[in-house]
């Protein structure tokens, strides 16, 4: 059959150059993890900038458009959540209409799922609208306890939290866990392991990024990371040898080979609606340095940072380059290796590489 003559398809969506759009709701936490450098802020975003950002989507509703709500704790702002569902219900419409989808993402500790859920699960039924939850959740109880305690500690903390986990798969509302492999966990695969065993849900797991402080007051470090180094080797091979949990780790199952350790690009707005070039500006790794906001978002001018962003490959990977120096800044020197080592052993398997042979985890 001639190829021109058959009937046209469904249109795909366009997609823009980079990965989504982040809202940062509030640099507010109801927990307080060993390992975040955010400085946290009990601000909230008003719906005002929300309702400016929806405004100007409008220009995009023929695109598949990812918004990534974030925080700090993004479900905190309670008012801000309800009026960004409220627009996203509205809008929905006019992306099904348009060959376009208003993708959401829901980042969070996962405390306060569940006040939110009946909602979520309404709204992952609206054509043109798909709706996605991460947990942050780094192993079992003790793991939690030690490196993601809650503020204020509520005494069922962590069976709250595996009460919202096991509500939210049930739901249907698509559904991953992110696992921070902390620097003192005992085990790593453990921890995997014990996450995989009681939930069945799909894991990004992510090493941890180091703080400048610890690295400068830390006594035993070069011991601490060799040690860190042959816990994560540990966890990425035996995730490549048991299929049944290795399916289970998102990163692994991804197609394409990326550098795990680049920011998220995108226009991020934070709470004030000042924007920035990736959501990696809420942390410094190193107070030394911060991000420089690209500028403000106001009623019209949405999509002077998108096309800031439409430019080649080339100038992407400068921002995502100037984006992690930033990040990063002085203990580059110990996160890049440590994420460079983590992603060599992600896709081991898949490129030629002398990472699974490193006999005792050099990093
Ligand atoms: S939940 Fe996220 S923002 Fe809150 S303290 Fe932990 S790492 Fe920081």
């Amino acid at each position: 059959m001639n190829a021109d003559r058959e009937p046209a398809g469904p249109r795909s969506p366009r997609r823009f150059p980079f990965e989504d759009f982040t809202l940062v709701l509030t640099r507010d936490c109801n927990f307080a993890c060993e390992y975040c450098p955010l400085e946290h802020g009990r601000r909230r975003m008003g719906t005002g900038v929300i309702e400016s950002f929806f405004a100007q989507l409008l220009e995009y509703v023929d695109h598949e458009v990812l918004v990534t709500l974030f925080g700090g704790e993004p479900l905190l702002n309670r008012r801000g959540v309800d009026r960004f569902f409220a627009l996203a219900e509205e809008f929905a419409p006019r992306f099904a209409a348009s060959g376009g989808v208003l993708r959401t993402k829901i980042v969070t500790n996962g405390l306060l799922v569940q006040t939110h859920l009946s909602r979520l699960i309404r709204h992952a039924s609206i054509p043109g609208l798909a709706v996605e939850l991460n947990i942050s959740i780094d192993g079992g109880p003790g793991t939690q306890a030690r490196q993601r305690p809650a503020r204020g500690a509520p005494r069922d903390c962590y069976s709250r939290l595996a009460r919202a986990i096991s509500a939210a798969k049930d739901s249907g509302v698509s559904l991953s866990l992110g696992m921070v492999a902390g620097f003192s966990s005992p085990s790593l695969v453990d921890d995997f392991k014990y996450l995989v065993d009681a939930f069945g849900v799909p894991i990004f797991v992510m090493p941890v990024d180091l703080t400048y402080e610890f690295i400068t007051s830390c006594p035993d470090l070069p011991a601490r990371l060799k040690e860190y180094a042959r816990k994560i080797r540990e966890l990425l091979l035996f995730l490549h040898a048991n299929s049944a949990y290795g399916g289970m780790a998102v990163n692994l199952n991804e197609k394409e080979f990326r550098d795990l350790k680049l920011p998220p690009l995108g226009p991020a707005i934070d709470w004030d609606g000042s924007v920035y070039v990736t959501r990696d500006f809420l942390f410094a790794m190193d107070h030394d340095v911060s991000f420089t906001p690209i500028g403000k978002l106001d009623a019209q001018n949405l999509d002077r940072f998108v096309r800031g962003f439409g430019t080649s490959r080339d100038g992407m990977s400068a921002m995502a380059q100037a984006a992690m120096r930033t990040y990063f800044g002085r203990t580059m020197f110990v996160n890049k290796r440590i994420g460079d080592y983590f992603t060599r052993l992600v896709y081991s398997s898949r490129c030629d590489d002398d990472a699974q042979t490193s006999p005792d985890g050099r990093l």
